[in-house]
């Protein structure tokens, strides 16, 4: 087999993947978008990793949140992202999504649209939600966790936990906040160290959260890095959106080399695929370009990424045995 293909059909886990930045071209062409403001959305995507600055990258999602700003819009943007997925042989999905309130929409109705789209899914895919505090919107932190732990008391089988993210720019870590969502039976996943911010990243640690999303600064300082050594949190790293968004200077300079050399764990992960015009096959591809993995190494660290995910332990069982199959009847 190819390599490019192994990478195609191998069956993949995505654990770090925002819905709306995961809307393809294609798919807001369907919800509506105007021609004009898909091909800006292409322009951007396509701009040299110097062009652009992570600030300039969140304005990108403008084109995206213009698409889902009522129930049905939702529901079908979540639907073609999974198709998505699906057709790039992602096994096991985990979506996430800030709760957004519109004129046409409450934090409560966009939930609703998001869990029914990945309850209807007839696909052969996995798929849960990851629910989103937006670190910039620092007025609403409290009442928007509360709205997102009773949502999970109602859909306990597809809401499965919390991430923070947004601007690092903006707002800061709040561990009391996170230890509500932690007490009532949600996963934790940060964003941490995506620019330097040494004291923020120490709370985070400290919390010791069950993943954490880029981690591109926690090299930058030994005693951070001693700190993220001793907790030993799997990485979600997202080669393309770092060199995109110009917080990592290039693919060969990536810090994934360091997870890679002392054995650390981590899982390849796209952040938003259609900002970036990525997917996980092409991630794995890049992987192997740049840090050397082979076939072998990309299918232990799916094997190892089933740990990291937040499904239960029969869909663990059962993702394992698709996996060790696929070896088999692929003879590698
Ligand atoms: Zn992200």
């Amino acid at each position: 087999m190819e390599f490019e293909q192994f990478c195609n059909f191998l069956p993949k886990i995505e654990l770090h993947a925002h819905l709306n930045g995961s809307l393809s071209a294609t798919s807001l062409q369907k919800l509506g978008c105007s021609n004009e403001e898909i091909s800006e959305y292409q322009k951007l995507a396509e701009l040299q990793a110097t062009e652009k600055t992570l600030n300039e990258c969140f304005k990108l999602f403008k084109v995206a949140h213009n698409a889902t700003k009522n129930p049905q819009a939702v529901y079908l943007a979540t639907k073609y992202v999974i198709e998505d997925f699906y057709n790039d042989n992602v096994a096991y999905l985990e979506l996430r999504t800030t709760p957004r309130e519109e004129e046409n929409m409450s934090r409560v109705e966009y939930i609703e649209s998001v869990v029914k789209a990945i309850e209807d899914c007839d696909k052969k895919i996995i798929v849960k939600l990851l629910l989103s505090i937006d670190r910039s919107n620092n007025l609403k932190v409290e009442e928007n966790m509360e709205v997102i732990i009773k949502m999970k008391e109602k859909y306990p089988h597809v809401i499965k936990g919390v991430d923070f993210s947004g601007n690092p720019y903006v707002g800061g870590f709040n561990p009391k906040l996170f230890q509500k969502a932690r007490d009532s039976g949600l996963f934790v996943t940060l964003h941490c160290a995506e620019i330097k911010n040494d004291k923020e990243v120490e709370e985070i640690l400290k919390f010791r959260p069950d993943r954490i999303g880029h981690g591109t600064f926690l090299l930058s300082n030994d005693h951070i890095w001693k700190l993220y050594l001793d907790t030993n949190i799997p990485l979600e790293c997202c080669l393309t959106s770092n060199v995109a968004c110009g917080t990592t200077k290039s693919y060969k300079e990536h810090h994934l080399q360091e997870w890679i050399k002392n054995s650390l764990p981590f899982t390849l992960c796209t952040d938003d695929k259609g900002v970036f015009g990525t997917t996980l096959s092409k991630e794995l591809v890049l992987a192997c370009q740049y840090f050397s993995l082979k076939p072998t190494d990309l299918w232990d660290m799916t094997l190892k990424t089933i740990s990291y995910t937040f499904a239960s332990d029969e869909e663990k069982t059962f993702l394992t045995t698709t996996l060790q199959d696929w070896k088999m009847k692929n003879h590698f």
